[in-house]
């Protein structure tokens, strides 16, 4: 589980930065599995889109879940790396392929001295 805290600005920068750079430009939108997400909305503070919305949950009376406005999402993955419960991803992005690419944030923020 990669998980970004929600107060860490650092590593939303940080997966910016590798997001211009690196990562791929022709991901597919993330998918929510609905049975696992509580609308907790730390992907939502994260997204650098405003793609995330909270909505009441159809499957789940009283309870509340992330949706996507597919249009608006690049694929970048940051949803993916803060989801506390596993509950969003992007199709054919895998969790070890997603570390490698946070990783590479992480020193790239670090160089450019966004950790001060
Ligand atoms: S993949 Fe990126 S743009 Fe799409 S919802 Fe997640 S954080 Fe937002
Ligand atoms: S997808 Fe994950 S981070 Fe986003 S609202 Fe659902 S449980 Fe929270």
């Amino acid at each position: 589980m990669i998980l970004i805290p929600e107060e860490d600005k650092t590593q939303g920068v940080a997966m910016n930065i590798v997001n211009e750079n690196e990562f791929p430009k022709d991901m597919h939108p993330a998918v929510v599995l609905e049975d696992r997400c509580d609308g907790c909305a730390f992907c939502v503070d994260i997204c650098p889109r405003a793609c995330l919305k909270i909505v009441p949950n159809p499957h789940r009376p009283s309870h509340r879940m992330v949706r996507v406005i597919a249009k608006l999402c690049s694929g970048c993955g940051a949803c993916q790396g803060t989801c506390p419960k596993e509950a969003i991803y992007i199709p054919g992005l895998s969790t070890a392929d997603l570390r490698a690419y946070i990783k590479k944030a992480l020193i790239m923020a670090e160089q450019a001295g966004l950790d001060q």
